[in-house]
């Protein structure tokens, strides 16, 4: 068997996808009596900032010969690849064995390229200790993410699938002609097990891009059958061509646990936490809560404050952040960049569901007056007192349990509630 990794081949002004030059060398290889095992989509740390968008790298699992598969591989690079752009440095790499059988190593450097950051002496260094065939064009950097393909299959225990269907090639850069009525009706018949196809509360086909790339739509889902069926239900322009995926997009698998004092930049966590300041809304409709360590011994390094902001982009849930108050114990899930945790999701643990009052008077049901510093309250009318502040129920717009942004600003790798496996119920968006 060989592994094919790839990676870095689009421009963000002059289009391109990395997902369809992998699509193009795993064509030529069947046309050339290979047989193509599975192509894999694997998203990397979504914080580096040299992606082009959604930080992609590619694999290819096949039983063409080494030498073969690199020469097509090369040769589908050089011609798709947008090397006009100065940002564009693809890289390949090519491996004589099993994908579970790609040596731990390798693994290990995947798990660090979607978590952590790396640098391209460390792809070079690992590239010579293994003795991989590889081949790159511009600085070199598409070599990080195309070794991190090449480990992930043995890196990763989670998969999902997405079904790519690509436009004809005089249409790039061309609206798209599609039929929305036909995405929402295929998508409401694929849901739950295929998901983040549409926005119902936005009226967004989510899986039609925008940018000016070969992709006419991308159905992401938990089952190889039920993403295509979606796929074929859709009506627009012609397809020119369809590839499906193995991918590691909906997993969270980018996040690591971590308490508050550990937290760096540029890096994905899910973080326990109290509230501690009452949210608010900024200039541009962003809103902004701060979180403090909710254990009760921290120290006060773990103390620290950690801002954690909805985005306008994620709209709707910017009322489920608007609605915590001081008190509240949650998981947050998300980025941290520049010292502010950008939220993909939330766990209420615990809600405050008393707030402390000024206390009425028993007799005349007005509220009473402050008595004098620590002095408590009185009604002046009535002559009654209270000693302190009164406990009052407080209606509560949230439940115990996730909530998460809506599928218009889900990011590729951020897992969506539909897919279970969380440890409290669930919100979901669609
Ligand atoms: P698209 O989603 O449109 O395919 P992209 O967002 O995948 O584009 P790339 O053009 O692939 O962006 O650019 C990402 C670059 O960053 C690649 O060169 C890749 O090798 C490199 N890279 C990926 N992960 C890391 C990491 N963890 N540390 C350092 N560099 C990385």
């Amino acid at each position: 068997m060989t592994v094919v990794g790839l990676d870095d081949t689009d421009s963000r002004d002059r289009g391109m996808c990395t997902t369809y030059v992998a699509a193009r060398v795993a064509e030529r290889l069947r046309r050339e009596g290979c047989a193509v095992e599975r192509c894999l989509l694997v998203r990397l740390n979504p914080a580096v900032e040299y992606k082009t968008r959604g930080n992609a790298a590619l694999a290819i699992h096949t039983d063409a010969d080494p030498d073969q598969a690199f020469d097509v591989a090369r040769e589908r690079l050089e011609a798709l690849a947008e090397t006009a752009d100065k940002r564009t440095h693809p890289g390949l790499v090519v491996v004589d064995d099993a994908p579970a059988a790609v040596a731990d190593e390798v693994s290990a450097f995947t798990r660090l390229a979607i978590r952590d950051h790396l640098e391209i002496r460390d792809a070079v260094d690992l590239l010579e200790r293994r003795g991989y065939r590889s081949w790159h064009a511009g600085d070199g950097r598409g070599r990080i993410g195309a070794l991190a393909a090449v480990g992930a299959w043995n890196a990763l225990e989670e998969w999902t699938y997405e079904h790519i269907s690509y436009r004809e090639s005089d249409r790039w850069g061309t609206p798209r002609e599609i039929d929305r009525e036909s995405v929402f009706a295929a998508a409401d018949r694929g849901y739950p097990e295929v998901w983040d196809t549409v926005d119902h509360d936005e009226d967004e086909t989510v899986c039609v891009p925008h940018t000016p790339g070969p992709i006419l739509h991308g159905i992401r889902g938990d089952d190889p059958d039920a993403v295509r069926g979606v796929a074929d239900r859709i009506k627009g322009e012609p397809v020119a061509s369809s590839q499906l995926f193995v991918t590691n997009q909906g997993t969270d698998v980018h996040l690591r646990d971590a308490n508050l004092a550990a937290i760096q930049d540029g890096r994905a966590y899910r973080i326990d936490g109290r509230v501690v300041s009452e949210p608010e809304t900024r200039r541009g409709g962003h809103v902004f809560v701060a979180l403090e360590s909710a254990a009760a011994n921290r120290s006060d390094d773990q103390r620290r404050r950690l801002e954690c902001a909805a985005f306008e982009p994620t709209k709707r849930f910017r009322d489920r952040v608007r609605a915590l108050r001081v008190g509240d114990r949650l998981t947050v899930c998300g980025e941290v960049s520049r010292g502010t945790l950008k939220l993909e999701k939330f766990a209420v643990r615990d809600l405050v569901t008393t707030e402390r009052v000024t206390p009425t008077c028993p007799d005349c049901e007005r509220r009473m007056k402050s008595a004098g510093q620590n002095q408590g309250y009185r009604c002046r009318d009535c002559g009654t007192s209270a000693d302190g502040k009164a406990e009052r129920p407080l209606e509560r717009d949230l439940e115990i349990g996730w909530y998460e942004v809506p599928p218009c600003a889900r990011r590729h790798i951020a897992k969506p509630l539909v897919r279970g496996g969380f440890d409290a119920p669930t919100h979901p968006e669609r």
